[in-house]
């Protein structure tokens, strides 16, 4: 055994050990090794953002706690880490930095400069990963922008084609007008903002009346083509199928019946627009109604709109309003808080537009997606409804097209001649249809020779979504279904709508089969004041500041502990500190171990003779194998954290080691045979504490494990012992139930003494026990060597009778009186 340092010092141990394991290559996965069952993890690629802020500490606390414990279990672990490059954030701060947009660069110079900002911000994840101590095998990195990934995504784009499962079409799609791309449901978040309902007067065709219809957006009125009321409304029933006169363009449209109208809603007429909502959408395509597009891309009036073509959605806005008010249209505007969808990257008003896209057919999987996730195991449980009810609820198919140019490919031509669809062969990709023709001489269909590229590329989920196979090895490893199915897919609970639904698709749709057999939710890391952290609340923390303060043990210490799997988790500077106090509680006993161990060389053929209080402590330690082993087999952590550290806190520093200094200090006085039993209790039960806790704090484990385990265990890393297993053997109630009352005779005493105000080590001359009866004097008893020991007592009486002195507080039928020295 060799000695502690002095001081715990974590920045130097982690970094010690962090780069030990790495040139020991502990964490690779072994692609030969037929033996070990394969366990692998779908580590979800992050989309680099410049920062690893604490809720990728949590996410990656919980991958690297299953990775090191499922490598104990015996499993040959694949823990990859890739990086999901694409998208529009990176586009949107390219074009900030450069200060242009995108379409006035060459778009080889532009995806250069999103390539060099993806790098800088890799570099900061990758090492906030390091420095957290995630055992992930590098060997595996990719990205997904490198054109050999490129070669996966439109390889799984061609076989879905052919499958049937891709098709272009020309729908509604939610579209931003800022990023002038059309976005897919998950990308859409929701908003309160204020806005304003218009009540505005819709003339009757051929007649002095009205109809009065409140909206919200009164720059639709140019693209309005239906009028709707709810046929049981006995005001209007008996309009439908009259014309009306839309406002501003004198243009008439019929009036419709449909039950989704709500009376009670603004004043029960609606007016049909292309497309104000989704609801237009639905009534645009149950009634055949037709389209006028109103919007341009870039979120403009066209020429549809009449004079005020050329106008933003707000400009037209408020002039049609003024024109409405002059004209004498608008009988009133109130105020109205309305949820409007916002794009998630950019957060402008999301329009909705008619373009030619490409699809997935997506809506088709629905049951099959309610199945499998019905047969997923989730960490909790409950979180699986959230994917169910997501995929119901969708009311379109996957709009897998972009309008970008930092994403992947299409692979896809079109005859210039007669529009003949050219799908690349699966021997073609990577490639870009923009820089290369097909590898055909012409047309199938009409002989033509020249093609038109797809200019569209593809939404970033298509790249992320086939995750689980290409971990596995898809699609150049034969062997790649010895992976697949993951065994378990991490994400959070913000992105079950997107990364769980969209793997579980893409994965169904191509190979029939579920991508991940196990889904663990993390929830949301909450600020102090209980809100979402973030950077607008101001209650920000970044994560470099939280481990460069206590280092990675402390901070996992936190992330694992702070609240139950898939529950939102609060960051307190407390909880953080908390974990280093137990840290070097862990530390200064360990340092203790070693002096009180001094000598003690473990071994088979070491005689001893067990004390009551070494089999309560060594049951208590199988006890707590079980419930942290059925914690981490639950994905539990809190549970196995706060277990590990009231057994280390309570069990082992506070009772045990108090306890039994005296034995190991005095051999002379209580024999060899005891000794060495207390000897051997304390080293194996420290080195059970370190393996339970190792997938939490590997760090310290593995520090302390060297100095005192290494030479003995003979693993050349803690990370490379087996986990233990329960011992019934060694599991003893009843010496749980003697331990625990000699523990209390013991800590009675010691009570007395201290409100006494005397020093802990006051020789006792007489100390009498009256047990009450006969059996609770004989367990006494077996605890004499221990309780004389550490209670210093020169004579110890225990009585089977009852008698009167201080009560012993679990235990009111025993009592005890003492006779100090001096
Ligand atoms: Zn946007
Ligand atoms: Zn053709």
């Amino acid at each position: 055994m060799q000695p502690l340092p002095k001081k715990y010092d974590f920045s130097e141990i982690e970094r010690k050990w962090q780069q030990k394991w790495e040139d020991m290559g502990i964490y690779r996965f072994d692609w030969n090794d037929a033996k070990r069952t394969p366990f692998t993890i779908d580590t979800p690629p992050p989309y680099p953002s410049g920062e690893f802020h604490m809720g990728n500490i949590l996410n990656w606390t919980y991958f690297d706690i299953v990775a090191r414990y499922k490598r104990m279990r015996g499993f040959n672990v694949l823990f990859p880490q890739g990086w999901d490059c694409h998208g529009l954030s990176i586009e949107i701060q390219v074009e900030k930095e450069h200060k242009i947009r995108k379409r006035d660069v060459p778009p080889d110079q532009f995806r250069g400069w999103c390539e060099q900002l993806i790098e800088r911000y890799i570099a900061i994840m990758k090492d906030a990963i390091l420095k957290l101590g995630c055992s992930i095998d590098w060997t595996t990195e990719y990205r997904t922008m490198d054109p050999d990934y490129w070669r996966r995504t439109q390889l799984s784009f061609i076989l879905l084609h052919k499958k049937g499962f891709m098709y272009q079409g020309t729908h509604p799609v939610n579209w931003c007008p800022r990023c002038e791309t059309a976005i897919a449901d998950a990308e859409v978040d929701y908003e309160k903002r204020q806005g304003a309902l218009h009540y505005i007067r819709f003339p009757l065709e051929g007649s002095k009346e009205h109809l009065l219809i409140a909206t919200s957006r009164p720059e639709f009125i140019p693209a309005c083509v239906a009028v709707e009321v709810n046929p049981e409304d006995e005001r209007f029933k008996k309009y439908i199928g009259k014309k009306i006169v839309v406002p501003i363009v004198n243009r008439a449209v019929t009036i419709i019946g449909d039950e989704a109208v709500d009376p009670d809603f603004g004043t029960g007429v609606v007016q049909i627009c292309t497309y104000g909502d989704k609801e237009d959408v639905k009534t645009v395509m149950k009634h055949k109604l037709p389209v006028i597009t109103l919007l341009t891309e870039n979120g403009r009036i066209t020429e549809n709109g009449g004079k005020y073509a050329g106008l933003t959605v707000n400009q037209a806005r408020k002039a049609i309003v003024e024109d409405l008010s002059a004209a004498g249209l608008l009988e009133k505007t109130e105020t109205l808080m309305q949820e409007v969808g916002v794009c998630d990257r950019c957060k402008s008003h999301v329009e909705i537009l008619e373009r030619k896209q490409w699809f997935m057919k997506t809506r088709a999987l629905t049951d099959q997606v309610e199945k499998t996730a019905n047969e997923v195991v989730w960490y909790p449980d409950y979180m699986k409804t959230r994917l169910i009810d997501w995929a119901k609820s969708l009311d379109w198919d996957w709009v897998i097209s972009r309008q970008r140019v930092f994403a992947t490919p299409i692979p896809v031509w079109h005859c210039k001649n007669c529009g003949e669809l050219i799908l690349a062969e699966e021997d073609w990709v990577p490639i870009d249809p923009k820089l290369e023709n097909p590898h055909v001489d012409k047309c199938p269909k009409c002989g033509g020779t020249a093609f038109t590229p797809e200019h569209d590329v593809f939404d970033t989920w298509m790249d992320s979504s086939i995750t689980c196979a290409v971990h596995a090895g898809w699609p150049d490893r034969e062997d790649w279904h010895r992976l697949f199915p993951a065994d378990v897919h991490p994400s959070g609970i913000d992105i079950i709508r997107t990364w769980a639904y969209y793997l579980m698709v893409r994965h169904l749709a191509l190979f029939n089969e579920t991508p991940y057999k196990s889904c663990l939710i993390n929830g949301m890391v909450l600020g102090s004041d209980g809100r979402k952290m973030s950077k607008s609340l101001k209650n920000y923390v970044a994560a470099p500041e939280v481990l460069g303060k206590y280092g990675s043990d402390a901070t996992r210490q936190w992330a694992a502990g702070g609240g139950a799997t898939g529950s939102d988790i609060p960051f307190r500077w407390p909880d953080v500190e908390y974990g280093r106090r137990f840290l070097v509680k862990l530390w200064n006993v360990s340092k203790f171990a070693i002096k009180l161990l001094e000598g003690y060389a473990p071994s088979e053929t070491v005689e001893f003779e067990l004390q009551p209080l070494d089999k309560w402590v060594l049951s208590k330690a199988e006890k707590l194998t079980q419930k942290v082993t059925d914690a981490l087999e639950k994905c539990q952590f809190n549970i196995a954290v706060e277990e590990i550290r009231n057994f280390t806190w309570h069990a082992l520093c506070d009772c045990y080691v108090e306890a039994v200094k005296d034995r190991l200090y005095r051999p002379e006085t209580h024999g060899e045979a005891k000794r060495a039993a207390a000897q051997h209790a304390l080293y194996e039960v420290l080195y059970r504490i370190l393996q339970l806790l190792s997938p939490v704090t590997p760090h310290l484990t593995e520090e302390i494990y060297q100095a005192m385990y290494a030479d003995y265990k003979g693993y050349k890393s803690l990370q490379l012992s087996p986990w233990p297993e329960f011992n019934q053997a060694l599991a003893d109630d009843q010496a749980e139930e003697h331990g625990d009352l000699i523990i209390a005779v013991i800590g009675e005493v010691r009570r007395e003494k201290a409100e006494k105000r005397l020093p802990l080590n006051t020789q006792i001359k007489k100390l009498t026990v009256y047990a009450g009866d006969q059996k609770t004097a004989e367990i006494i008893k077996e605890g004499n060597v221990d309780i004389a020991g550490t209670c210093k007592v020169s004579n110890l009486e225990v009585l089977a009778k009852k008698g009167s002195g201080r009560t012993l507080s679990e235990y009111p039928e025993v009592t005890f009186t003492a006779e100090y020295e001096g």
